[in-house]
């Protein structure tokens, strides 16, 4: 059947949330009412990202954006712009009011974005696979299949793709390993247990392009010569669980999965498993641990998941964001690949806004962007008119920027000359009215909460300094604290056993060095300048 016109819905987590699903409702009962529900089909869709609100409608062939949208709107925009064609100025979101005045609104009006991870996010169905294939979806995957699993792999290497999920390894270089590693039984994992403070980028990519992940992982299958997949999502994620579930039974039907695929020699099945929300279960050996129905802990390293993993077999693991980009640089080619981003560092990020900054949610950038651009240029700058004090970078176990590393170009190589990291993407931004000390605090409380208490340093390392800050807190430092703090730090860092508790005390140790002052004013003063811990006198100080 022809429409003349298309509603997308924004149908997330977050917009479910706020209405959404009320709003779809309406929206379907007054186009029935209206006399068009032959003329006008509603669609659901993935989020736009940053500056957005939820839940948002978007028209074509108009190009015009409602956001957000609620109930009790519904009747207007379908009696006015539906059927009378008068869009209904009071109600588009501002961004697009200007653009709507030249008659068209495209929904990435950001000079400074550009989306690969996220090209189909906000535009298609994401439960449609035909949506996805008529953007080119699955030709990558039909692209490889007349190719040797060499020359596929060749590509993702020659492209300088690296891990998204923190440690930047090269993804070609992990293809490689699990292939040419001996046996015949092989795995490919997607890691979605996406479980740092301020991340939701993997969320929004299932939910609002799925299939890009089912397909990068047969990719990656064929690629290592693995007949079975596992997605391993946290329970936390009951949409992006269903919207995978759908790719993968929509992909099956079509034969884009299970036997012969398109008819090669190659089969290909992925499997949903569900973590409990431990954030130790994001570390690549406790996921492996928990998909086999262990207790989610880490295990030693080497051997490494390419040559043990799954069931003590070959595999390849990889983040959400990482996978997202692997089929377009198949269809696109490596050098396409490393024309966007930095020459040492090709591609893009996407990042999440968090905290005291003005635009918040979620952006896809070139690699190389500087910080003060994601502040200023996207963030729309620090709420309030404030002075930024530190920004976390990919949460409490990425690294900690301060206001001297606001022209460092964001990227995995540049931010570890300064000590710093890329990690996940997550942006947390903190203002000067926050205490550095109450700031730490919070980030290694986050630690001894998420601490799985195999080894000492980490379980124990993290409950001695809380109860530290605690006590600065309260106007019990002593001396030789700061010192303390500093040895306890560098013991975790060289002795726990796996990435968590090493990359535990990197907040603290970083903010010792660049905010010492305020951090003795607590000790020796007990004095908190933002006024934000509750200082206690001593008892001798008061003559009790
Ligand atoms: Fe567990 Fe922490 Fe030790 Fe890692 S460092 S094994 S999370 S206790």
């Amino acid at each position: 059947m022809f429409y003349r016109a298309h509603v997308l819905i924004e149908m997330t987590s977050n917009s479910i949330h706020l209405g959404a699903s009320q709003v779809k409702e309406r929206l379907e009962r007054e186009i029935a009412q209206a006399g068009l529900s032959n003329e006008v089909k509603v669609l659901e869709t993935g989020p736009l990202g940053r500056g957005v609100p939820s839940p948002f409608l978007m028209i074509y062939p108009d190009n015009i954006m409602y956001a957000p949208v609620t109930v009790s709107e519904v009747r207007e925009i379908v009696s006015e712009h539906l059927l009378k064609g008068r869009p209904v100025e009071r109600l588009i979101v501002s961004e697009t009011a200007p653009a709507l005045k030249e008659g068209y609104f495209r929904p990435s009006p950001l000079a400074k974005e550009k989306r690969v991870v996220l090209r189909n996010s906000g535009l298609i169905d994401p439960g449609s696979i035909e949506d996805y294939i008529a953007q080119d979806g699955y030709q990558a995957l039909g692209k490889v299949l007349s190719m040797s699993r060499q020359e596929a792999i060749n590509i993702v290497k020659d492209s300088g793709l690296v891990g998204r999920g923190g440690a930047g390894f090269p993804t070609g270089l992990k293809l490689e390993f699990t292939m040419k590693a001996p046996g015949e039984e092989k795995y490919v994992v997607c890691n979605a247990d996406e479980g740092e403070q301020g991340t939701f980028k993997d969320r929004l990519i299932l939910e609002g392009d799925p299939h890009s992940i089912v397909e990068a992982m047969a990719i990656c299958g064929y690629a290592v010569g693995a007949g079975e997949g596992y997605i391993y999502i946290r329970a936390e994620y009951p949409e992006s669980i269903r919207a995978v579930e759908k790719a993968i039974e929509s992909a099956t039907d079509t034969g884009l999965l299970g036997d012969g695929i398109l008819g090669a020699d190659f089969s290909f099945q992925v499997k949903i498993r569900q973590g409990a929300g431990a954030y130790i279960c994001g570390e690549e050996t406790s996921l492996l641990e928990s998909i086999e129905g262990k207790r989610g802990e880490p295990r030693i390293k080497p051997p490494y998941p390419p040559q043990a993993g799954l069931w003590g077999k070959p595999t390849a693991i990889n983040n959400v964001e990482t996978l997202a980009n692997i089929p377009p640089i198949i269809l696109n080619g490596a050098d396409w690949y490393k024309s966007i981003g930095t020459p040492t560092c090709p591609g893009t990020k996407v990042f999440t806004l968090t905290g005291n900054v003005n635009m918040l949610g979620l952006i896809e950038v070139p690699m190389g962007i500087t910080l003060r651009e994601l502040l200023y240029d996207v963030g729309g700058g620090i709420r309030g008119g404030r002075q930024m004090k530190v920004v976390q970078t990919g949460g409490p176990s990425g690294g900690t920027m301060t206001p001297d590393m606001l022209d460092v170009p964001m990227a995995f190589d540049t931010l570890a000359q300064f000590n710093s990291a890329l990690g996940s993407g997550a942006l947390t931004v903190v203002d000067d009215t926050h205490c550095i000390v109450d700031v730490v605090k919070n980030f290694c409380e986050f630690f001894l909460h998420e601490s799985c208490g195999k080894c000492t340093p980490c379980r124990i390392g993290n409950k001695r300094i809380v109860e530290i800050l605690d006590r600065m807190q309260r106007g019990r430092g002593r001396p030789g604290d700061l010192d303390l703090l500093r040895i306890l730090g560098e013991n975790m860092k060289t002795t726990s056993f796996c990435g968590l508790g090493q990359a535990a005390p990197n907040p603290l140790m970083k903010c010792l060095d660049y905010f010492q002052e305020e951090f003795e004013k607590h000790v020796t003063e007990h004095l908190c300048d933002c006024q934000v811990c509750e200082m206690k006198p001593k008892r001798k100080e008061v003559g009790v």
